[in-house]
């Protein structure tokens, strides 16, 4: 009911292009946008088609977009269709990327566990729309955290580790959890906690991780409890994590600002690339670019939904720049959430 109101903000999980859309009353009255789109609703009277605004936009005139109801309906029909397609397989590149999104629909559908994050939870099962709202961080506030996701290639713990060097009292590290013994120039609490194995098993037990993972057989992981403290220093915390994570970090007392870090990866043709051989075989193989292409192919595809910012890196110091840069404006300007981080 509170749709009725108007004043409704929504992000587009999804792309939608009126024109290949034959389901529409009238083409031309359909509003195009793509995935992280903000959309103001200006009426939802019709079950089936809604009008809105995409924000940002000059254009003054509300266009017509699915309604979230008939959108799920239509997503459901293509689940059942590429079921059947999966029994034939052999489909094009294109069927084959829609596939894969749809059938993570299904897995979050099957694996029914709630989520904390409304794009995760049941309402949103099909990734269609999430409600948001304008968020302006205020100096009472404890600071957001920043989530830095990256594909193959991204090096972003290097990236991290500038610009929290470049400004320390502004920005902190969550310090890590290791099994491995503290080397003589470490200090406790510093670059590590240093625990014994059993009482790291004992924290995986109690769900104290977001993240770890074994390393030259010694066990690494972050812990909610130091990103917390970090928070609670007044400090933006920046933390690279596996986007699994993400699950537990999309939460109110976070509110994440998540930045996909994704390495500039260059196209190149057929005849460019016996041009260039040498030249590739002095940095990045042919195959390295090829892998990394996919991940973040895939990366955008499993958690685009969950992305606020992208930053594609091309030189490191660049990089470091266009960070800062997203940093401050989180600070200073207000950012879309979703609805239920500040109810
Ligand atoms: P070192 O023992 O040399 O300090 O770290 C070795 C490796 O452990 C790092 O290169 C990194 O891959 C891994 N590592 C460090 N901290 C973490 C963490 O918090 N989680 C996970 N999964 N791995 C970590």
């Amino acid at each position: 009911d509170r749709f009725k109101e108007s004043k409704v903000y929504l992000r587009a999980l999804f792309d939608y292009t009126p024109f290949e859309d034959k389901a529409t009353p009238c083409q031309e009255a359909g509003l195009p946008f793509t995935r992280g789109d903000i959309l103001q609703v200006v009426s939802q009277d019709d079950p089936t088609w809604w009008q809105a605004k995409r924000v940002g936009d000059s254009n003054l005139r509300a266009g017509l977009i699915p309604s979230r109801q008939f959108q799920e309906r239509y997503t459901t029909k293509i689940i059942f269709f590429f079921t059947y397609v999966d029994l034939l397989e052999n489909c094009s590149a294109l069927t084959a990327g829609l596939r894969r999104s749809f059938r993570l629909s299904r897995k979050e559908h099957q694996g029914s566990t709630k989520e904390s994050h409304p794009a995760e939870s049941e309402e949103n099962e099909f990734l269609i729309y999430e409600e948001v709202t304008l968020y302006q961080m205020r100096t009472q506030d404890k600071p957001r955290l920043v989530v830095l996701i990256g594909s193959l290639g991204a090096r972003i713990n290097e990236l991290k580790q500038k610009v929290i060097a470049e400004n320390p009292h502004r920005y902190g590290v969550a310090v890590p959890h290791t099994t491995r013994p503290r080397k003589s120039h470490e200090k406790e609490g510093v670059e590590y906690h240093f625990i014994s194995k059993q009482a790291f098993e004992a924290d995986i037990q109690s769900n104290k991780f977001i993240e770890y993972g074994e390393y030259k057989n010694n066990q690494y992981g972050t812990s909610l409890e130091s990103i917390r403290s970090v928070l609670a220093r007044n400090k933006v915390c920046l933390v690279d994590v596996q986007p699994e994570a993400l699950k537990t970090l999309c939460t109110s007392e976070f509110k994440p600002y998540v930045i996909f870090v994704k390495p500039c990866i260059p196209e190149i043709s057929r005849e460019q690339k016996l041009s260039i051989s040498i030249f590739l075989s002095s940095c990045e193989k042919d195959e390295d670019l090829q892998d990394m292409r996919q991940s973040a192919e895939q990366m955008e595809q499993q958690y685009g939904h969950l992305v606020d910012r992208v930053l594609v890196k091309e030189y490191s110091a660049s990089a470091c720049v266009e960070l800062r840069n997203i940093l401050e404006r989180l600070e200073r300007e207000p950012q879309w959430v979703p609805v239920s981080w500040v109810r």
